[in-house]
């Protein structure tokens, strides 16, 4: 595999192999249909091979594949990013999400002039040194979640703190606060499972930081144009100094971007001091596909039909646990959903609303996703895969819907869970 979750070794199972797709399926090379709820990690909102999106493609590849040079459709995608994100107000595009919140970290390390940064435990920005501490997701799906090849020296100015825990938030910037460069935070997390952060949480991290002139950054390259047209900031009312966006803006081609505050942004060469480059950034194909993409999501009722259809996942999952009497957990919003096999109340402290497995309240803190059950997790995925549904492969991860999901592909996901949740059961 060319990216390490895609190997399902966390969920004992091979990978099918895929030779194309459609709306909500994928379609392997055994001949099988999947039905599909990881939609390239959250990139593809519209479903598969879009007609509009491929047409967008299409035009775009017989005028040239890479330019190297400016172009209009660059600029017409940053007005269109920063029209839809207020927050944003100067806009870079590059090659993915990595790429973007590694960059993002260093601007704001430059504009700040000092080293340190604060990431939280669980949260993944991508695969760059730095950022490689404490990391969800595939990191954690492994148990590496330090890897090995980062130099300590690197990590070293990354300090690791406790997602949607405020109080510690407040004593680390009250002991360190004038040495932060920024807090990079997912604000809804979606590498830790789906774990929507806190109004006192994100509140807290906007005040800490603009009384201790630290850059808060939100990676929105999950939840950007997934959630809400303006992204988790619209949802959560705090507003970031910079945000990191990737997957849905390129329409499922290789685009992400890094933007916010003028004052900020202008550092950045060739205005200000701070070294950022790419050979293919903005490249004209994937520009046309994230233009087709926002042009389609920013129409009316785009995000209402995504979450009605998430709502009806969620709750019919639920449905189908809690009448085995299995503790499980749903959730989500647009076009992003989770899912929890909570196990004993785990061993946690400081939390308002403790994970119960009898009232299998939403889980707050990454010790309830690291604590729940991965043998049902396991049984769960396996059961499904049997049936034809296509979910992440780790407990890690959090779901996708797309727009091609119909009422019938998710009750076919929830007749397939009303089977498999029988399994579950079955085996204690
Ligand atoms: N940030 C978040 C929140 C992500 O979910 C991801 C990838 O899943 C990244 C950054 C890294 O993006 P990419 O895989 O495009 O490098």
């Amino acid at each position: 595999v060319n990216s390490p979750v895609r190997a399902f070794s966390s969920v004992d199972a091979d990978p099918p192999f895929i030779s194309r797709a459609e709306g909500a399926y994928l379609y392997d090379a055994d001949g099988n249909e999947w039905l599909d709820f990881v939609c390239s990690w959250g990139a593809t909102i519209l479903g598969h091979a879009d007609d509009g999106i491929v047409a967008a493609a299409n035009k775009a590849a017989g005028e040239g594949l890479s330019f190297g040079a400016p172009t209009a459709a660059e600029v017409e995608l940053a007005e269109r990013i920063t029209s839809l994100m207020p927050s944003v107000e100067m806009v870079r595009l590059v090659n993915s999400g990595t790429e973007a919140a590694m960059s993002a970290i260093r601007l704001a390390r430059g504009f700040t002039n000092r080293e340190r940064f604060i990431k939280f435990e669980g949260n993944y920005h991508g695969h760059a040194d730095h950022l490689l501490v404490g990391a969800g997701s595939g990191a954690q799906t492994f148990g590496v979640p330090d890897s090995t090849g980062v130099p300590n020296k690197t990590a070293a100015d990354t300090i690791v703190a406790r997602y949607n825990d405020a109080e510690q938030l407040r004593e680390i910037f009250s002991r360190d606060g004038d040495e932060i460069a920024a807090v990079i935070v997912e604000p809804i997390a979606g590498n830790m499972n789906y774990i929507p952060g806190t109004a006192d949480f994100l509140g807290a991290a906007r005040e800490l930081c603009s009384r201790h002139g630290s850059v808060l950054i939100f990676d929105e390259v999950m939840t950007g144009f997934r959630v809400a047209l303006g992204g988790a900031q619209s949802l959560c009312a705090v507003t970031p100094d910079l945000t990191v966006l990737g997957k849905v803006i390129g329409g499922g081609l290789p685009l992400a971007a890094f933007g916010g505050k003028r004052e900020i942004m202008q550092r950045l060469a060739p205005c200000g001091d701070v070294y950022q480059a790419g050979t293919l950034s903005g490249n004209p194909v994937a520009v046309a596909c994230g233009l087709a993409a926002l042009s389609r999501v920013a129409e009316e009722h785009f995000y209402a039909r995504l979450d009605e259809q998430t709502q009806r996942l969620c709750s019919g999952l639920l449905t189908v646990a809690h009448a085995e009497g299995i503790p499980f957990y749903c959730g989500g919003v647009g076009g992003m959903f989770g899912f929890v096999f909570p196990s004993a109340p785990p061993n946690v402290s400081g939390g308002k609303r403790d994970l119960d497995a009898q009232n299998n309240s939403a889980p707050v803190f990454y010790e309830h996703i690291k604590d729940a059950d991965q043998k049902r997790f396991r049984m769960f995925h396996q059961g499904m895969l049997q049936r034809g549904v296509y979910l992440a492969p780790s407990a890690y991860e959090a779901g996708f819907v797309s727009a091609a999901h119909t009422t019938d592909d998710i009750n076919r996901a929830i007749n397939a869970a009303f089977e498999v949740m029988k399994e579950i059961a079955a085996a204690g």
